[in-house]
Order: structure tokens, then sequence, then C-alpha cells
């Protein structure tokens, strides 16, 4: 019985962490993967309207970061079941085009 439950809960761990790991090769999900914007002023909009991947709930911000001169990193939590993300974003100005 106890063999079965700690059964079901690693196979959540595993969906929870292979998700994440999934959310890594998505567009924002690391550094080498950022979102491409024109304006910093789209970037929290953007991070708080992408979905929960757990939930598909929406984030709060907790940190924007300036990581580089046109690197952006923006920590969210969802506002359902708190889970964490980081989301990376370029800004490429309309003017460099
Ligand atoms: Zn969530």
């Amino acid at each position: 019985m106890l063999d079965r439950m700690s059964h079901q809960l690693n196979q959540v761990l595993q969906r929870k962490r292979d998700r994440e790991r999934l959310a890594a090769l998505l567009p924002g999900g690391s550094r080498e993967r950022p979102i491409i914007v024109s304006s910093a002023a789209v970037i929290e909009p953007r991070a708080v309207r992408t979905p929960c991947l757990h939930c598909g709930g929406e984030y709060r911000i907790h940190e924007h970061e300036r990581a580089a001169s046109s690197v952006r990193r923006v920590d969210v939590g969802c506002r359902q079941c708190s889970a964490p993300r980081s989301i990376w974003f370029r800004l490429v100005p309309h003017e460099l085009n």
C-alpha cells in the first residue's frame, strides 16, 4: 500500500520534472532561448500572460532582473499553485532591424 503510494508520488514528481525540462526548451525557458521583444514595456505583461506549466494558472511577477544590457530575466510564481518559473527575454529594438 505504502509502496503503491510512493510509486504514484514518484510518477507525479517525474511528470513535474518532465514538464520543467520541456519548459526549458520552450521560448523563454532559458537564457539561450529568450522570447524576443521590441520594448521592455511588453516584458511583464507577456510574462503574466504565460500560462502556468503545472495548472494553467496566471503568473505573478516576483522579480525583473536585467541580466545584461538587452537580456532580462523575469522570475514569476503561479497565483494558483505557486510553482516558480524564470522566463527569459531579449530586447531587440525595431530601429536595429
Ligand atoms: Zn500553477
